[in-house]
């Protein structure tokens, strides 16, 4: 088999709001064609525009090259040896940042493919199944009053949910409106739900180390990028000083950067977001280095269903997943663009039967917000 195109598709709503945090209003969508009629589909979570010009742009000089050119006449079952690839074609301007992002989409097609070549899903194909059914969390950005927050969160405990966290928005912006948000959303969720929190990284140690501390007053599992991502030290030091779990994660790209989280950060819970970190490959990677420390792994995801699907594959198919962010954002992209969305029920998402990752693309959807 031998990879033939490798298409990108820009979605957009008709109207953004880039002032808020929420990555369900564009993406980036990857097909890889193959000779023998097998499509593999991704997902890119970066600045759409940006990673599309990293796996359409030309051929500059021998590390600088565009991601289609490198891949278009090779086998995508050389998985392995395919990411080598990309990562030395764009080693001039890549190694993190958008090029990893546009690899990220890229190599999750891959997977894609070769579970529907084989017929298995994609999840078998990553190593097994450890698990067919994921706990997965209600992701939420904080609106501006508590109030809709606690309404938000009666909602979708009544929809099953048993763990949610609520981030961005005016959370990290005042410590008043942080600890009442937290202390009225236990009280509503109860003592079972498990309550997390994304602060946006917008404190330094000494607020976070304060912060944490009224925190776990209130039980919450983890907080998540209290501090700006470079902030290493902080974060060590956050380590040293509190009990509540901290997050992080999101924001990287390749493995080397997830082993700094872990050594100088001590990061507890990593997040790679599959359509960011490297991919599925890469992400397998930062899974067992995590496992080999005893450290968590909750991937990142804010996208459509197609970047929930490669999550719900990669958490079944590490020893230590338990969670999974599922985005209950309402953008039509992340609920409608997969027509078989990957199924919740009474809290649990089930993995999908496949082959590969088991989706299908809504051909109306696609047509209506292609930018
Ligand atoms: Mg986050």
């Amino acid at each position: 088999m031998k990879i033939t195109d490798v298409e990108v598709v820009y979605l957009r709503l008709p109207i953004i709001d880039a002032s808020r945090c929420d990555g369900t209003q564009d993406t980036l969508m990857i097909r890889v064609h193959t000779d023998n009629g097998i499509t593999g589909i991704g997902e890119i979570d970066s600045s759409p525009a940006v990673a599309r010009a990293v796996v359409e742009t030309q051929a500059s000089h021998s590390i600088a090259n565009g991601l289609k050119e490198l891949l278009v006449g090779e086998d995508p079952f050389d998985i392995e040896r395919l990411w080598h690839r990309m990562y030395q074609g764009t080693l001039y301007f890549g190694r993190s940042g958008p090029a990893l992002h546009a690899m990220s989409g890229i190599d999750i097609a891959l997977w894609d493919i070769i579970g529907k070549a084989t017929g298995r899903t994609t999840a078998q194909m990553l190593g097994g199944t450890f698990r067919d059914k994921i706990k997965a969390y209600a992701s939420l950005v904080m609106p501006d009053t508590i109030q809709g927050a606690a309404a938000l969160a009666e909602k979708y405990m009544g929809l099953g949910y048993r763990a949610i966290k609520f981030g961005w928005g005016p959370l990290g912006r005042d410590d008043r409106f942080d600890v009442n948000a937290i202390k009225t959303l236990r009280s509503v969720i109860g003592n079972d739900i498990d309550l997390m929190v994304d602060i946006g990284h917008t404190w330094d140690a000494q607020q976070a180390i304060r912060m944490a501390k009224r925190f776990e007053e209130y039980g919450v599992f983890w907080i998540e990028e209290p501090l700006p991502p470079d902030d290493h030290q902080g974060y060590a030091h956050l380590a040293d000083s509190v009990d509540v779990y901290i997050a992080a994660g999101e924001q990287e790209a390749g493995r080397n950067a997830y082993e700094r989280l872990l050594r100088d950060a001590r990061i507890d819970i990593l997040q790679p977001d599959l359509g960011r970190c490297g991919g599925l490959t890469e992400g397998k990677k930062i899974a067992y280095m995590a496992y080999d420390r005893n450290k968590k792994v909750v991937p990142h995801a804010f996208k459509t269903g197609i970047l929930v699907a490669a999550s719900t594959h990669y958490v079944a198919s590490m020893p230590h997943g338990f969670l999974l962010e599922y985005t209950v954002s309402e953008s039509p992209l992340a609920r409608h663009l997969v027509q078989n969305p990957v199924r919740f029920e009474n809290g649990y998402v089930i993995l999908p039967e496949g082959p590969g990752l088991g989706i299908h693309i809504d051909p109306q959807i696609e047509a209506r917000f292609k930018a």
